[in-house]
Parts: structure tokens; sequence; C-alpha cells
């Protein structure tokens, strides 16, 4: 039934398991001796916790982080027997919750260390923080904790505020630090990597890595070919083509004036869908920053986003295909194998990240290679 109705949605993503474990795999054998985990978060990065954590499961994941005891509940709920890791910490009272359902808080504070305390020592994770103060104890209270009668937690970990960016200062301070750390809780796994640290090489996978993007085929690093394979395509449908003059406007504000004749494409998607607004078309107000706006693709060819992006609708300038060939109800690719999905990121002036956690429940999603 899915299938039928993924054949003629408004809106469809074709998510590829076998790519995103292959993925996962690629980030395994990059991190070495080091185990490796699987960020799956924001119900995985917006692609459904569910057939994904599945999938790395059946690929050899055994360590599995989340954000929230929520998404940590529902994680156990699909998988019985994998370590599951909040990253949030926990909040007083949810103690019997995590006891109950085999959840491992990761303790990102004082505050957060004495409630696993008065829980009787619940199994626990240590963030330290170490130059992004964000989360995390900082190094002088990790020693205080390191010197007290708490029991070691299972794995010491922290997370790199710039690993996109390899030779920034940051990560080797982060690095030093890291290692002072860890040298405080000798029976504790350490863990420092996420999908762009697991790229920095060995120094920085101590063992357990935590890839999260990567393993969706987004961009760890910056200015780096991405070698990672696409696991998501997202489609939207031609609703009707039509034909204005050079000098036209098109779209909310008469935001594109036409340079030529054109034939416009109307689509369903719209930041609705979390087709961002900042990604219209070349020109475009809303967004100063990006030089020119997002593309798609069909029929082999790339067609340039026109005009606003609006809550359900995209225009696109279909005119350099021949008129015969584009018909209403054609699928346009938005991302996905022809147009990468952190082009699209970068035409709106964010990242692959935000784009694939937007994705919006319009889309049916169909999944594929399980
Ligand atoms: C989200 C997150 C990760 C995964 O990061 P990616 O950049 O997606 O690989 C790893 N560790 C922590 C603490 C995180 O919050």
């Amino acid at each position: 039934m899915q299938t039928d109705l993924f054949s003629t949605a408004s809106n469809r993503l074709t998510i590829d398991l076998s790519a995103l474990k292959d993925n996962w795999l690629r980030m395994r054998q990059l991190s070495g001796k080091a185990r490796t985990s699987a960020v799956v978060k924001a119900n995985a990065y917006g692609l459904g916790v569910e057939p994904v954590a599945r999938a790395l499961a059946s690929a050899g994941a055994r360590d599995f982080f989340v954000a929230s005891m929520e998404e940590g509940i529902e994680l156990r709920g699909i998988l019985a027997d994998v370590r599951i890791y909040i990253l949030a910490g926990l909040w007083p009272g949810h103690e019997k919750a995590f006891q109950q359902h085999g959840l491992i808080p990761v303790i990102n504070s004082v505050e957060q260390l004495e409630v696993v305390r008065q829980a009787g020592w619940l199994p626990y994770a240590l963030h330290v923080d170490t130059g992004m103060n964000r989360l995390g104890l900082s190094l002088q209270e990790a020693r205080q904790v390191a010197a007290s009668d708490a029991p070691s937690p299972l794995v010491v970990m922290s997370h790199l505020a710039c690993g996109d960016e390899p030779g920034h200062p940051l990560n080797a301070s982060q690095l030093s630090r890291f290692r002072q750390a860890a040298a405080l809780f000798p029976d504790a796994e350490a863990s420092l990597a996420n999908s762009a640290g697991v790229f920095q090489g060995d120094d920085f996978h101590f063992d357990l890595t935590r890839p999260g993007i990567a393993v969706y085929g987004g961009e760890a690093v910056n200015d780096a070919a991405n070698p990672m394979k696409p696991v998501v395509k997202a489609e939207a449908r031609i609703i009707q083509i039509r034909s204005a003059l050079a000098g036209d406007t098109a779209s909310y504000g008469a935001s594109a004036t036409l340079a030529r004749d054109t034939r416009i494409a109307t689509v369903t998607v719209g930041y609705a869908d979390g087709y961002h607004r900042s990604v219209s078309g070349a020109g475009v107000t809303v967004r100063q920053a990006a030089p020119s706006g997002a593309f798609g693709f069909l029929h082999g060819t790339r067609v340039p986003h026109l005009g606003r992006v609006t809550m359900d609708l995209s225009l696109f300038d279909v005119s350099d295909l021949p008129e015969t060939a584009v018909t209403a109800g054609d699928y346009i690719e938005l991302f996905g194998n022809a147009i990468a999905l952190d082009d699209v990121a970068r035409a709106g002036g964010t990242i692959g990240y935000e784009l694939l956690t937007s994705l919006g429940k319009r889309y049916v999603r169909h999944y594929i290679g399980g």
C-alpha cells in the first residue's frame, strides 16, 4: 500500500537503507580500533528512527545516542538489547524511567550527577566540556568527581566545536584537554569524535566514535569532497507549467523578474516541507548571503529555483528543457543523487543537518534496501 501511495504522492522521500548501512560500515572502518556507535536523535535526522535504527543494528551497531529520554523510550521499543545513551542527561523524577527502560544518562553537570547519586548510582556516561561551552562538567569538576567515591562512568565523552574545520586550533586544544579528562577515568570508555572527528584520524577516535550526519550521507567536513553515499532523495511534483514573458515577475513580492520568456513549473514543495524560504531563487532578497538559489533536477537537467519559496509551492525555470519533455505530474528531485543535500543547504545559508531535520510531515517515506 505504501508503494501505491508513494507512486502518486505530491512529496516523497526515498530512503536507501543499504546506503545507510554502507555509510555506517565506512565510519566503522575509518574508526580503526574504536567501536562505532550510531547517533539517531531527532527521529534519526528526520529519516525515521524505526527503520534506521533497525538497519544500523543489523549492520552491527550496539550503542545508540539520542537527545532526550522520550526519544530513548521510543528507541527501546524498537531495539531491546542495545545500549541507549541520552545526551540531555536526566531530570529529577526521571530516575525510574531510566531504570525501567535501561537508558544511560549522559551527565552534563554536577547537578545531574547528584540526581544519579541520589538514585543509588545509575549507570551513567560523563560529559566533560573541553572548549565548546555548551554541555559538560569543567575539567576541574571532573577531577573532583574522579577523586570522590563516585563509581566510574561507563563512558567519558566530549564534543568537538570545530571538527568540520580540520585546521582549526580549537581541535588540538580540545584533544589535549580531552586526554586529561579521559585519564581521570581509566575504567571508562573514552569518546570524542562525531562524524567530522572520525575523519580527523586516529588521535581523535579513542574507544568509541559517535557519527551522525555522515551515516545519513551529509557533509561532515567543510571544503572537502563528501565520500559518503546519498541516503535520501526528496522529490515533489509539478502541478502546472505556465509560460511567462520577459519582464514579467513571479512569486510573492514579485520577487523574480524574468530575463527571458520563461516556462515556469509550479512544484508541490514549500517551506512547510522544510524547503526553507532562504533557498529561494537567485537574486531574491530573503537570502542576502548566498550567491545563487537552489536547483532542482528533472529529465537530466538542473533547473533553477525562481522567486520566493512559498508555504506549499515553489517555482522552477524549466525553459532549458524541450517543451515536450516536461509535463504536469512529473517529479522533480530537490536533493538526492543529482543535487547534493549540502548544495541545497548552502543555497539557503544553512547545513544539511537542518534540511534533514526539518523535512515536513507531508512527505510519503519509502524505504529501499532494507
Ligand atoms: C549530534 C551529536 C553527534 C553526532 O554529530 P554528527 O556531526 O552528526 O556526526 C555526536 N555527539 C554529540 C554529543 C552530538 O550531540
